[in-house]
């Protein structure tokens, strides 16, 4: 309700931010509607305690999106805005956020000389001189902290010179200035100019309009985004690029500066607070017309959006995996659709879900089939490990060949996607394993730089290496089974001590900055060995190596899960695409116990495309997604009974509801197809931090069928008393089953 005008004669606006009162707190809300009327009782409405914007933050058409992804994914769309402003915005801080006060030389400024300066004004000719020395650096903006650190008592000189007329006072952003880059400077090859020509046509038509860029490792997609990019902001639009959370952001900001020779703004998670509500701000206000982010950038408003891509587009972290489940690739075609824009998916191993689309005529294919430059592909190998002599999961022909590579002066990368020193540890007298005592899991063995330490990778807990078994006491009698990343480094550097090894792994990068420092030394080729988890696998440009070495793939080949096999295919690609990224040709051995595998020889023999063929119509054959559509409904606590009885009795309600919605006229019985609800059963990992989970799994022919039960049955899940003894959640299009 609106405040008294004798209170306050700011009024709210629809998409800006105000101060309301809920139970004994205030908190900042988001307008999204004024209306002169209500549902409910005039009594129980309160009022609005300050408006905070008097400009609205979201324009209709931005706020309409948020609705959407709420009604898409069944989140509320509270938890939606929470997603969308930035924390500093949800505390209710201004939304306008000003640089340091900066200065320039002025036309006139820039073609003077210092020796048009009096002999002895000597402080003037020091700020002068600094301005035409940093100014030749690209450097134009200078600001307080710039002349203090080199010239004592600056503000005098500094205003005489702005009396003269040759220096100005400018208002600089929030994001510090910086040099850019010189571009590599290549001409596009036709495959890209094909598939920039294609973009640009649509930009033109201001239609939406859906692309799959399929383009090899290497083939240069980033190239063909920098093309349409360019189109795109030279005529006013803004761009959104999305790109997967692996710590690469900083470096494509970088290749993007340089390539547009202006402002990239990012927002990922090695930034603050502040760092984020300033790139937040310039876009929403087009001061700057890049942003580079990863999934939780999709949510931030543009003033004048004209383009969206998302780089490696199969990538799992764009999808949220918990609180609001929302996928940021899928919401991005939805946004360029609403938006009338054109939306680029890139990727060397696209998601099954978009060759789909492809095939169904909804998505345009463009492809880039080479690698761009000198650059050729690497040659896949599969190794057949059976009966060969493996030590700590190295076979024997593995490593000859690393040796043979490494005196040829070339670069390798071991990819092993796990990461500590031992997934088990064991007691050789009586068999315990270290198990997390909230998750049916296995502690993984950590050596660390100090202590050893044993943690779960499903829910972080960790507890010092114990000293004696826990069951039978004796002390010094683990076994350390299997390897990680964190064992595989010391066994490579005892085999070839002369060689430097680097570990690339969530572990080694935990620290601000540090993956840049390691993949730097990586790029460089100032490691010769690189060992790593999928956090190298993806993205990056090593041009030094020739020689790959995956060392276990073959659990993807048996997982319950349909779509492990997609993922391994996409994960042997993306680390085989960093091998001979530059003159040099590239090899990749695989080591396998499955050499005679459909899936893993059509990968290799014939590449991505006729493996994706082919295990793309074993799911369409057996109905599952992306020809059906599934919703996942997950409840966990600390009593199973509990758990179940939730989701009994929230599969009977469905059920009705369906019969329901069949003998309706919205959904004649011909039209509505079958629902499958299967479960409720207990999730793969049964046990997470002392909850125990199981899942109901609804599956149908029809999307919009689907969502309307769903919709229908969201109030009666939320008052019955047992959803408030059950976490529960509703997983829209779930990736993982887990
Ligand atoms: P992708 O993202 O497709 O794996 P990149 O965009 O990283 O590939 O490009 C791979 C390499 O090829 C980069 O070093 C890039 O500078 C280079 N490259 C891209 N396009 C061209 C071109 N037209 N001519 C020469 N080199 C190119
Ligand atoms: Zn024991
Ligand atoms: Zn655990």
């Amino acid at each position: 309700m609106l405040p008294s005008q004798s209170k306050s004669s700011v009024l709210p606006v629809v998409g800006g931010r105000v101060w309301v009162p809920f139970r004994n707190k205030k908190v900042v809300g988001v307008v999204v509607e004024l209306v002169n009327f209500a549902d409910v009782d005039l009594a129980k409405l309160k009022v609005i305690h300050r408006v905070i914007d008097t400009q609205p933050l979201f324009s209709q058409q931005q706020l309409a999106f948020f609705h959407w992804a709420s009604q898409y994914y069944h989140e509320p769309i509270g938890n939606v805005m929470l997603s969308v402003l930035p924390k500093r915005l949800r505390m209710g801080e201004v939304a306008e956020i000003r640089g340091e006060t900066c200065w320039a030389l002025t036309e006139q400024g820039r073609l003077i000389q210092a020796d048009n300066l009096a002999k002895n004004a000597i402080k003037q000719r020091a700020v002068f001189t600094l301005f035409q020395k940093e100014y030749k650096c690209g450097r134009a903006l200078l600001t307080g902290s710039v002349f203090s650190k080199q010239i004592e008592h600056w503000q005098a000189p500094l205003k005489k010179l702005i009396q003269k007329g040759w220096v100005q006072e400018k208002q600089g952003t929030c994001l510090p200035e910086k040099l850019y880059g010189t571009p590599p400077n290549h001409r596009l090859n036709s495959a890209q100019q094909i598939a920039v020509e294609q973009v640009v046509a649509q930009l033109n038509r201001n239609d939406f309009g859906a692309f799959l860029l399929q383009g090899i490792t290497g083939s240069g997609k980033t190239e063909v985004y920098l093309g349409m990019i360019e189109a795109a902001v030279a005529k006013g639009k803004q761009v959104l690029v999305l790109v997967p959370e692996i710590g690469l952001t900083p470096q494509m900001v970088a290749r993007f500066e340089a390539q547009l020779q202006m402002r990239v703004a990012s927002l990922h998670s090695g930034l603050n607070d502040s760092e984020r509500h300033c790139a937040w701000h310039l876009i929403r206000t087009g001061q700057v017309k890049v942003l580079l982010g990863t999934r939780s950038a999709i949510f931030t408003p543009f003033k004048a959006l004209g383009l969206c891509i998302v780089d490696e587009e199969h990538d799992l972290s764009y999808k949220q995996q918990e609180g609001f489940r929302y996928s940021a690739r899928d919401l991005m075609v939805q946004r360029a659709f609403q938006e009338k824009i054109p939306v680029v998916l890139g990727s060397a191993t696209p998601s099954f879900e978009s060759l789909y689309n492809v095939q169904q005529g909804r998505y345009q294919h463009l492809q880039l089939k080479q690698r761009a430059g000198k650059a050729a592909l690497p040659h896949l190998k599969l190794l057949d490990i059976r009966g060969e002599k493996i030590q700590e999961g190295v076979s024997q022909p593995l490593k000859t060949a690393m040796k043979r590579c490494l005196e040829q002066g070339g670069q390798i990368l071991l990819f092993l996607n796990r990461r500590g020193f031992a997934p088990i540890l064991m007691c050789h007298e009586c068999g315990w394993q270290a198990r997390c005592l909230g998750c049916d899991a296995n502690m993984t063995l950590h050596l660390g730089k100090n202590h050893a330490y044993l943690q779960c990778h499903h829910c972080g807990e960790q507890y010092p290496e114990p000293r004696a078994c826990p069951d039978c006491e004796h002390a010094e009698s683990f076994i350390k089974v299997g390897q990680g990343t964190e064992r595989l480094h010391d066994v490579i550097q005892n085999w070839f001590p002369e060689y430097s090894v680097l570990r690339i792994d969530r572990d080694t990068t935990r620290q601000k900055g540090k993956m840049a420092e390691l993949t730097g030394i990586a790029q460089r080729g100032e490691a010769d060995i690189l060992i790593g988890t999928q956090m190298l696998a993806k993205g990056h440009h090593f041009p030094n190596v020739t020689f790959v070495g995956i060392l276990d793939i073959d659990q993807g080949l048996f997982s319950a899960d349909y779509r492990a096999p997609e993922r391994m295919a996409q994960l042997i690609m993306q680390v085989a695409g960093r091998a001979g990224r530059a003159e040099k040709q590239g090899e990749v051995w695989i080591q396998t116990h499955q050499p005679d595998h459909p899936l893993l020889t059509t990968l290799i023999a014939q590449g991505y495309d006729a493996f994706a063929q082919k295990a793309l119509d074993e799911r369409l054959n057996a109905l599952l997604p992306p020809k059906n559509y599934q919703i996942l409904i997950r409840a966990e606590a600390n009593d199973p009974q509990e758990v179940m009885s939730f989701l009994q009795s929230l599969k009977s309600g469905l059920m009705l509801n369906w019969q329901k919605m069949r003998d309706t006229m919205a959904f004649s019985s011909r039209s509505l197809p079958e629902l499958d609800c299967l479960g409720p059963v207990a999730a793969p990992m049964l046990r997470r931090q002392g909850r125990y989970r199981f899942q109901l799994l609804l599956q149908s022919a029809q999307r919009n069928c689907l969502h309307a039960l769903l919709a229908e049955m969201e109030p009666h899940i939320y008052k019955s008393p047992l959803s408030r003894k059950v976490r529960w959640s509703i997983d829209v299009d779930p990736m993982e089953m887990m």
